[in-house]
Parts: structure tokens; sequence; C-alpha cells
């Protein structure tokens, strides 16, 4: 660590543990600032979580944070003088360290658990977003994303249903990136092998044809509902529901619906819905967490329905990818959906907003915090410290129901009181 970032001098790391997570009562977590509103809503974020902790533990337990820089931020950190031209000029991989500084991701490889706002797509073509990179080089294979009716304004006539905790697989399905160009000669060769050597009939016009390969694995669907599963449990969930389209897809969706079942057999707390309906006459059985599965367009409409049936939901990449923008519109939209990646093995854990950087609010005082405190709140959950999590989930709850709130929530609340995002913080705060 040599251009900027700060080991906290009273921080301890988090390490991980057969055991679990080990954390220490000043534990150090790099944080990312964010590019556009990050600048508004990043220190809000840590005002709130720090008079959290503190009215909790009485100053016993202390977050170290640690800035690190990515995105705009690291530039004009440590290359102030580059025009976006100059930048434009440097080979991806070069470029893509500059938004990405090597430190930043060293941090957050040694620190284990790390929080961030939203960041820009970088300029110039041929590399990857940074949000992709850091799932990649840390395997965050789960996503996972809680939806839970915080009294904001929501488009459906019930959104106090919906409490349901998404486990998105973050690493395979069609996002693995392994397609062909309609009428490339790599996508004629494919097309060629698959119609020659494979004797598939079915590609209805293979003379120019786009060609995409979809793995789904047993290891990494198992190990995203094993995290599904035990989430269920430290979370006290009374269910965990396989969504699919293994009618259609019967070796990779149908196998991660298998699969799932399969890591359910290893758990004592789960009994399958069909052994509920067969053996218990229809009873859950005390204690006893269901396994259940549901084809992904059937879910797809249950969850607008009867949203109160399900709680905790994995699901394949692409599924998950809808479902979860669907499902925060449905209490309200982005601005309250918090988000994170993890690898439950490695314990590495980056907690981020779910919209990107609204520039045109950029550095106004203006956007809604509460996205990234919401992070925030999952984030001290997974830290173990339930009651700063529970009470900063009160408090937003209690600020919404005042009626003082960001323009986003102020346009859609009749009556409601036009505030800033740090006023807005201020309110949350009062009501620890
Ligand atoms: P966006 O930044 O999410 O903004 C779209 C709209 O969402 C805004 O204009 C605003 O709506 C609303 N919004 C976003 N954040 C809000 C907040 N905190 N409070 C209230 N409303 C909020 O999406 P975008 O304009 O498509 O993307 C801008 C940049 O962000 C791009 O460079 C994109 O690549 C990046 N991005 C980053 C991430 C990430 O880092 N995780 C995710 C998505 C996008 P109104 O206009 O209605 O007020």
């Amino acid at each position: 660590m040599n251009s900027g970032a700060r080991i906290p001098k009273d921080g301890q790391p988090i390490t991980m543990t057969p055991a679990g997570l080990k954390v220490p009562d000043r534990p150090i977590i790099p944080y990312i600032r964010g590019d556009g509103t990050g600048v508004d809503i990043t220190p809000v974020m840590i005002r709130v979580v720090d008079a959290a902790v503190e009215k909790a533990y009485g100053g016993e337990k202390k977050i170290a944070w640690m800035k690190v820089y990515a995105g705009d931020e690291a530039i004009e950190q440590f290359h102030p003088g580059l025009s976006e031209d100059e930048i434009k000029a440097i080979p991806p991989d070069e470029r893509q360290k500059l938004y990405l500084p090597e430190e930043t991701a060293q941090a957050i490889q040694k620190y284990l658990v790390a929080i961030k706002g939203p960041l820009t797509t970088p300029v110039g073509g041929g590399i990857r977003s940074l949000n992709v990179t850091l799932r990649q080089v840390l395997d965050l294979y789960a996503c996972v994303r809680p939806v839970k009716h915080i009294g904001t304004p929501a488009p459906v006539r019930e959104p106090e249903k919906v409490d349901m905790a998404f486990f998105r697989e973050n690493t395979e399905d069609v996002y693995a990136g392994i397609e062909w160009k309609a009428g490339s000669p790599d996508a004629d060769k494919v097309i060629a092998w698959l119609r020659g050597e494979m004797k598939v009939k079915s590609i209805r016009f293979p003379a120019k044809c786009g060609i995409g390969v979809k793995p789904i694995s047993e290891e990494g669907s198992k190990r995203l509902v094993k995290a599904a599963i035990e989430y269920a449990i430290a979370d006290k969930r009374t269910k965990v529901t396989l969504v699919h389209k293994g009618n259609i897809m019967k070796f990779t969706e149908g196998a991660f619906r298998d699969w799932g079942y399969e890591v359910g057999k290893t758990y004592p707390q789960i009994v399958t819905e069909a052994e509920v309906n067969t053996t218990h006459g229809g009873k859950v059985p005390a204690g006893k967490i269901v396994l259940n599965d549901r084809i992904a367009d059937q879910f797809f409409q249950q969850m607008l329905l009867r949203p109160d049936e399900y709680s905790v939901v994995a699901t394949t990449n692409l599924n998950g990818d809808y479902m979860t923008d669907a499902a925060a519109a449905q209490v309200g939209g982005l601005g309250v959906a918090p988000g994170a990646n993890i690898n439950y093995h490695t314990g590495h854990a980056v907690f981020e907003a779910t919209h990107g950087t609204a520039p045109k609010y950029a550095g106004q005082d203006k956007v809604n915090p509460g996205s990234l405190i919401l992070s925030a709140v999952e984030m001290l959950k997974y830290l173990g410290w339930r009651e700063p999590a529970d009470s900063i989930l009160r408090a937003i709850g209690a600020a919404i129901a005042s009626k003082r709130v960001t323009y986003d929530l102020e346009r859609l609340m009749p009556g409601a009181n036009l505030i800033s995002c740090s006023q807005f913080g201020d309110e949350i705060v009062k009501r620890l």
C-alpha cells in the first residue's frame, strides 16, 4: 500500500477460520466512495453506520474505515493530469489498472469485507466493468439481494408482503461470455461442428446465426444453493425456493434444480415440499425449512400475486438478473435495493448500491442514500453485528414514515417534504 490507501492504525483485519468469519472489535473495512453520486451517498452511509454501531456497542466496537480508490476517483487521485483522450489511448490492460489499482484489489483481497458506491463504466473500449472485474478476481459467486418493503411508495397493492432474499449465481450461465457473432468464421465453425459431429438439427437458420454457450456446473450450482440454505438457517427463514427453466433446458437449468435438491438432503433442517405433502400430511414439521422449486415464468407471476409465499430464492444467473430488479421494483425501486457479492468459502464480500452513478445529480446532495445504507445493513449482518443492522432498518422505515424524504420518494408520496441526501441521513440518525 503506497499511493493513497492508509491502513487505519487502530484497526485489525477480519479473518476467515474453519468456523467462519472472525470479526475483531475494530474491523478494517475498505470502502470505495464511488463515482457520480457516490460523493453524496457514501459519507452519509458511513455517518449512519458509525452512529448505529456507537449506539449499539457504546464504543466497544467500531469500524476502522479504510479509504481505497477505484473508478474516476482513482484517476483523479493518481493521474490527475490525464485527459480523456490520453486515457483512451492507453492499452486496455493498463487502462483497467488505472481504474482499479492493484492496491485496491489487494486491500479487498486482504481485508475480506468491503463496501462500494457505484462506479462509472470506464471510457474507451476493450475493458471489463470494474464490478465484473472485482467479482471475477475474488470469485464472488453469490449475488445476494434482499428485497423487503420499508415503507416506500410501491406499484403493487400489498408491498409489505414482500420479504425475499435472492441468491443469484454470479459466475456461470450465459454471462460466461462464450458467444460468436453471426456470420463470423468462428460461428460458422461451431455451427458446422454442431450439425455435423453432434447431429444437431434444430438450428432454424444456420446460414447467419449467432451462437452462445450456457455453462451450468455441479460445483457452481451446489455452492450457491448451499449459501442460500445457510442464509435461511442463520436468518431464521422458513423456505428456500430453487427457481429455474428446467422444463426447457434440462441439462443446465434442470440440473441446477436437481443439484439444489441434493444439497438440501445434506441439511437436517431441510424438508422438501414433496415430503411435507406425502409424509407430513401437508404440515411443515416444527423448526424445518421447506425446500421447493418453481419454474421461472411461474415464479415471476407468483412473486407478484403471492409474494408472502416466498422467502429465500436461489437461482441461475440470467433468471436472477431479471428477477432481482423486478422484485426491487415491487417494493419501490432500485433506490432502496441493497446488494452484495460474496464468496462464502473465502469470506470475501463486496457490498454495494444496486443503482448506478446517476451522473446528472452528482455532488448536488440530492439523491437517496437508501440503497447504499441498506447494503451496509447487510454488511453488518454479515459481520454478525445484528443490533446496529436492525436499528438502522427500523430507523430508515421510521424516517420514510415521517415523510421527510429525498426527491425520488417525495415525488411519489402525497404530502411529503423534500429534504437533501445528507438531511435524510440526519433523519435516520435521529431515529436510531
Ligand atoms: P443510474 O445511475 O442507476 O441512474 C438511473 C436513474 O435512476 C437516475 O437518473 C435516477 O432516476 C435513478 N437513481 C439512481 N440512483 C438513485 C438514487 N441514489 N436515488 C434516487 N434515484 C436514483 O443508471 P444509468 O444512468 O444507466 O448509469 C449511470 C452510470 O452508472 C453508468 O456509467 C453505468 O455504467 C453505471 N452503473 C454502475 C453500477 C454499479 O456500480 N453497480 C450499476 C449500474 C450502472 P431519475 O432520473 O428518475 O431521477
